[in-house]
Order: C-alpha cells, then structure tokens, then sequence
C-alpha cells in the first residue's frame, strides 16, 4: 500500500476565500503538458492560471491552491453541460486536479491510483456526492475550448467503480448506460453530453424522435 502525501508548493495564482461558497464539485483537468513546465506555468503571474492540485505521471500530489481559496482553473464558461452551473464563477465552488500529460494523452497506473485517494480525500472533506454532475471534466464547464480536458482516456468508467466499491455500493451510473449515451452521441440522436442517471422529459424523447426522424430521411 502506497502512503500518499501531499506536498505544498503553491502558487501567486489564486484568490482568497471562496466569495461564501463552498466546494460541491471536483473538476479533473490533464496540463496538455510535461512536469516541470506544466507547474511552473501555473505558479507564473503572467499565466493567471492554476489549479488546487496537480498529480504528477509518477504519483506525486503537489498542492497549489488551499482547498479553502478560489483557484483559476475555469473560470470561463462556454457552452457548459453542467447542470450544477448557477451562472457565477464556477472556480468558487469547484475543486480541481490537474493530471501530468499531454494533449490527448493516458494517466499512468501511478497518478490513477494518486487521483483516486485524492479524490477520496476531497469526498469526504468537502462531502461531495459521488455523482457524475459533482465529479466531472473541464469539457462540461467550456465544451468549447476544452473539448479534450481532460480527454478520451480519463478513466471515468473505472474512478467510478472505484469510488463506489469504496463508499459500499451507492448506486450511479453503470458503464453500459454511458456508453449507450455516448453511441447515441456519436449517431448525431442527443446532443453533447447527457447524464445516464437523469430522467428523459418529453422534450427529450421528442429531441431524440426528431433526430431519428432526420437521420432517416436525409
Ligand atoms: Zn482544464
């Protein structure tokens, strides 16, 4: 068994307190970039970026921002799927990990199993649900510029299992529900990104019906 610690080096990015909120959701990045220059661009004033944490390829945790303070890790909002956005900053009420790799790029198994006790950390010390809204990429905050943050590979599948073996069984999405979602995604028959868990109001059966419908006359 591994013993994780965290290690602090901080950064001039960030801004104190959290404006009264509190974190009710973790926000999982990867840098598009290798250590150290994925750390020192987030601790440069001129890059007015960062992120609470950044789990780097061989395991390591390094901490930026106190969970307590406000990091600059997505405050831009763009075509958001997210419906725990309220329309403020969401880096107020978010907590975010950094993952060490390149555009389009894996975690390696010694950062998973990093993020995944970092995860358990922050779930229990801010009590957030494990859900796949309170548990989510970058891509659900801006869609637009940060389509692949962080990416096709992060292993959402299984940081979920983990997490609910772990917690004994709370029941959320099983990985045949999202994969059906995202073949219905990639078929053109929903847009963007849909939470398996949610009930399908009519409009979006009718959404489905119209898009069936099109695909079959074009
Ligand atoms: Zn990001």
């Amino acid at each position: 068994m591994v013993q994780y610690q965290i290690e602090w080096v901080g950064t001039p990015n960030y801004t104190p307190g959290r404006g009264g909120r509190k974190p009710l959701a973790i926000v999982n990045h990867i840098t598009a970039g290798n250590y150290p220059g994925a750390l020192t661009w987030m601790q440069n004033p001129a890059a007015k970026a960062s992120a609470h944490y950044l789990i780097l390829r061989n395991g390591r945790i390094l901490q930026l921002v106190k969970d307590e303070d406000t990091a600059w890790a997505n405050g831009i909002v763009n075509r958001p799927n997210w419906p725990l956005y309220d329309g403020t900053n969401p880096n107020r009420y978010t907590l975010s990990i950094e993952h060490e790799s390149l555009s389009g790029g894996d975690l390696t198994e010694a950062q998973y199993q990093a993020s995944l006790w970092l995860h358990k950390q922050l779930i229990e010390r801010w009590n957030i649900p494990i859900t796949r809204d309170n548990i989510i990429g970058h891509n659900r905050i801006d869609s637009v510029n940060r389509p692949n943050d962080p990416g096709p590979y992060f292993p959402w599948d299984r940081l979920f299992a983990d997490l609910q073996k772990w917690r004994g069984g709370e029941q959320v999405a099983e990985p045949w529900k999202e994969k059906l979602v995202e073949q219905a995604r990639q078929e053109g028959l929903i847009s963007e990104y849909h939470n398996p868990d949610d009930p399908a109001p009519k409009w979006f059966v009718l959404a489905v019906a119209l898009n069936l419908l099109k695909k079959i006359k074009s």
